[in-house]
């Protein structure tokens, strides 16, 4: 089988944070409260409560949306996903079928398909025998971002997921905090059983797919998504197609297992939420929706305006939190930015240090300490009257005796001095 072509699309789930959550006032910061005393009777699903939408919400999946070049929506509308599991209060999620706030997006060259707003569901606790249903994240606004089934191997994946992850965290809409679930990521996996480039059916997909649920880590995703590789590989050489099925990863073995097979697959029976009428955006509403500079465009401005090196470029840019703290310091010192960028990229501070103390920092390395400048002092005076006839030719013309002076001084100052600097110096010793 080695001539298989691996096929990947991805889901991915970020939850927003909004004040409130999607379709009530109760808070959508849930982590860490006091289990069932974040809720209302909307997000409970009490008989007769009625959703009203988030227009933050709504506005932030529009935001990701056009971070990922998508096509927006002008009329998009909710629908009713129904599917039973204990922890979903109603019976089912408010979703978006056909009509998603975007559609049609890229990052990078794999397509993204659409993005859609929904709502996340309660959580399950199980001790022993028991399980228990937490419903303080039920109702939390919920972005899904969908891709094609671009993808053909993890490296790649990964690299997008990483992406993906710096954007959302540049959007300010999530802390896309992976520990803490407000990221979630799904690999769907299939085999193709010829290679794509000399192909003729290369548009056409595997009969078959598996998904991988909920994994929380890019490794996670790159080790599933291998496993996955390996596991269809090895069927489909037995002439075995692999059941089309939702598995899950163990993060113990790191292996995926199966969940659910297709004989119990779901039929969400979708149809339009009937509590919430279709929304119809104006298109200069959704042109006011403003981007900040993306992590691209930063990384261009670092190295073409600021003159950084691309690997330091890369590191400042690629959380939105350590950019800022680097604009914060360049902003309070006149050093220049690649000090700046060596001083936080070398971490000569602790994480904790203010702005302020790194900008002192830099400021102090830029300029020469005085007791360097003593030890220079006595370094120059010791070569030049080691060295008359140096001295002489000199001032007799002979220029390229002072980079023989500079060198004898870089060697007394056993390397431990800026060249420059030292020239510098020597002509005003010299003069
Ligand atoms: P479903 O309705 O089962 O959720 P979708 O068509 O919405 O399926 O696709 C879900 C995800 O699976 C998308 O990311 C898509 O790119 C991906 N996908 C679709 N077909 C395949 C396939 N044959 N192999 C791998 N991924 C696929
Ligand atoms: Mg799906
Ligand atoms: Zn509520």
């Amino acid at each position: 089988m080695k001539s298989c072509t691996p096929v990947i699309g991805l889901e991915i789930h970020v939850e927003l944070n909004t004040k409130s959550k999607m379709f009530c006032q109760c808070s959508a910061d849930y982590f860490g409260k006091k289990p069932n005393t974040n809720t209302c009777p909307v997000c409970l699903a009490l008989p007769g409560a009625l959703p009203v939408p988030n227009r933050k919400a709504l506005e932030w999946c529009i935001k990701i949306g056009k971070a990922l070049n998508c096509k927006i929506n002008l009329k998009t509308k909710f629908d009713r996903k129904h599917y039973f599991y204990p922890d979903l209060p109603k019976g089912y999620q408010i979703s978006q079928y056909d009509e998603p706030v975007a559609v049609k997006g890229k990052l990078g060259k794999f397509g993204i398909t659409r993005v859609h707003m929904e709502e996340d569901t309660g959580k399950l606790l199980h001790s022993g025998d028991d399980s228990l249903v937490d419903f303080n994240r039920s109702g939390v606004p919920l972005v899904e971002i969908v891709t094609e089934p671009d993808f053909t191997n993890s490296e790649e994946v990964k690299e997008f997921l990483q992406q993906l992850h710096t954007i959302i965290r540049y959007l300010e809409v999530s802390d896309a905090d992976m520990e803490k679930g407000s990221m979630r990521m799904e690999p769907n996996i299939s085999l193709r059983k010829f290679k794509v480039q000399s192909s003729k059916f290369k548009d056409e997909l595997p009969n078959y797919k598996v998904e991988v649920k909920n994994i929380n880590s890019f490794n996670f995703v790159k080790r599933a998504i291998e496993f996955e590789i390996k596991r269809q590989t090895e069927l489909l050489e037995k002439s075995e197609t692999p059941t089309q099925e939702t598995r899950g990863f163990d993060e113990k073995t790191m292996k995926t297992v199966s969940q659910r097979s297709k004989e119990e697959a779901h039929d969400y029976r979708y149809f339009p939420e009937p509590d919430i009428p279709p929304m119809v955006f104006k298109q200069s509403y959704i042109d006011s929706i403003e981007l900040p500079e993306l992590p691209s465009a930063k990384k261009e401005r670092f190295i073409k305006k600021l003159e950084l090196k691309e690997a330091d470029a890369a590191i400042l840019t690629q959380d939105v939190e350590i950019a800022k703290f680097f604009e914060e310091v360049l902003a309070k010192t006149n050093a220049s930015p690649q000090s700046v960028a060596n001083l936080i990229v070398n971490k000569k501070l602790s994480t904790e240090s203010s702005p302020d103390e790194f900008a002192k920092l830099a400021e102090n390395m830029a300029k020469p300490k005085e007791t360097d400048l003593a030890n220079l002092g006595a370094a120059i005076k010791s070569v030049l009257s080691a060295n008359p006839e140096a001295i002489i030719n000199f001032k007799a013309g002979k220029e390229t005796v002072l980079m023989f002076l500079v060198g004898q001084v870089m060697k007394e100052m056993k390397g431990q001095a800026n060249a420059s600097l030292v020239k510098e110096e020597l002509l005003k010793s010299l003069k």
